[in-house]
């Protein structure tokens, strides 16, 4: 299907949202992150429908609890805003992105043991579990948790071995992202790429290393100097998963598509405002990593009915809904589901169809894929929650 052109929000086929979104419990110290909403009458339980998790950040990941039960252990007074109940909210510009970042920053400071890493790990999993995700696939740099635990290679290790445990233990099926970063040489970047391509490979039972990645400030380093490193990363046999068209529009993203050849993109929301990349980039098969609640609170957009979602549907773009960072956004993926199913009023038909395209855009084996294809089959054939009594 071809665009409808920009600024046009193109009609969706399901029900309109119920009047008054479900409202979440309330915790008195800190917001329960997975805690579900009540399913509306007719309509089926979010939480138990399988999807796959594919935009999650290693630190980000981390329950607020955890932060400041670590903060405490380390005796760190943390910044105010990681202390409050109040997601971080900052506005679109290059003060808003190093607020974030600073925060971003607190938090993985406190991440300095083998302990505090598989505790992420443990606890990503377990959140994803309880939330319907069959499949999680996280980001981490190694080179931010390599002082404390003896270099990248371990705290690679480290993450490979508790996604293997948590796998196990929890049934979401873990695959694991190196993402260099912006801000760093694009040097680093390489040596993260050939440590990256040694874990490409691991016996069944394993978790292993599956794509290669981009993060931090679009609007930092020149996209192109990456290029080596993805090459090093796609010779191994790793997809192409970097950020692009997030903070930045169509031109960023056209750069990362020529220069990275994703499979995926990180966000990839502004290219949106180019049709005719939309348009190719769909005919591509180049997937899209949404996270509307990241999107909301970083101010690309002023709410989440301004999240171009609609309109990469519209387009036949392949879409995983992701949470991002819900340790700074205070909201994880069954909430972004939820957004999409109250704001832009999608049928459990449409979602179930959000979920396949998730599991479609992972980088799991076909055979698991195939599975998890027939649970959302079956999740859409049960009847829905009936209405309350009169
Ligand atoms: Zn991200």
């Amino acid at each position: 299907m071809r665009p409808s052109p920009a600024g046009r929000r193109p009609a969706l086929p399901g029900i309109p949202a119920a009047p008054g979104a479900p409202s979440r419990p309330e915790s008195a110290d800190q917001p329960s992150l997975t805690e579900p909403a009540p399913t509306p009458a007719g309509r089926r339980d979010l939480a138990r429908l399988p999807k796959a998790h594919l935009h999650l950040h290693f630190t980000g990941a981390m329950r607020p609890a955890s932060l400041l039960e670590m903060a405490a252990a380390q005796g760190v007074r943390l910044p105010a805003h990681l202390l409050d109940l109040d997601p971080l909210t900052v506005p679109a510009d290059a003060r808003g992105w190093f607020r974030f970042q600073r925060s971003y920053d607190a938090a993985r400071h406190l991440v300095r043991s083998e302990a505090a890493m598989r505790r992420i790990v443990r606890e990503a999993a377990e959140d994803d579990a309880a939330e319907g995700s069959v499949r999680l696939e996280m980001q981490v740099d190694p080179t931010s948790y390599a002082p404390w635990v003896g270099g990248i290679t371990p705290a690679l290790e480290i993450v490979l071995d508790e996604a293997r445990l948590a796998s196990a233990a929890t049934g979401v099926d873990i695959g694991i992202v190196v993402a260099a970063s912006r801000i760093r040489h694009p040097l680093d970047a390489r040596v993260l790429a050939r440590l990256a391509a040694q874990y490409a490979d691991a016996p069944a039972g394993q978790a292993r290393v599956v794509g290669f990645g981009l993060s931090n400030d679009e609007r930092m380093g020149t996209t192109p100097a990456f290029a080596p490193a993805f090459r090093i990363a796609e010779r191994a046999g790793l997809a192409a998963v970097p950020h692009g068209g997030e903070l930045l529009g169509p031109e960023s993203v056209l750069d990362v598509v020529s220069s990275l050849r994703p499979v995926r993109l990180g966000h990839g929301v502004r290219a949106t405002e180019d049709p005719d990349l939309l348009a190719r980039l769909v005919d591509a098969g180049i997937a899209f990593e949404v996270c509307p609640t990241s999107n909301v609170h970083l101010g690309v957009y002023r709410d989440f009915s301004q999240v171009p979602l609609p309109l990469l549907i519209e387009a036949g773009a392949t879409v995983a809904l992701g949470a991002d960072d819900p340790l700074l956004f205070h909201s994880r993926l069954l909430a972004q589901y939820e957004a999409a199913r109250d704001v832009f009023g999608l049928s459990d038909a449409a979602l179930a169809g959000l979920a396949r395209q998730s599991v479609d855009a992972s980088l799991a084996p076909e055979s698991s894929k195939a599975v998890w294809r027939a649970r959302i089959d079956a999740w859409l054939a049960e009847p829905p929650a009936s209405s309350p009594p009169d």
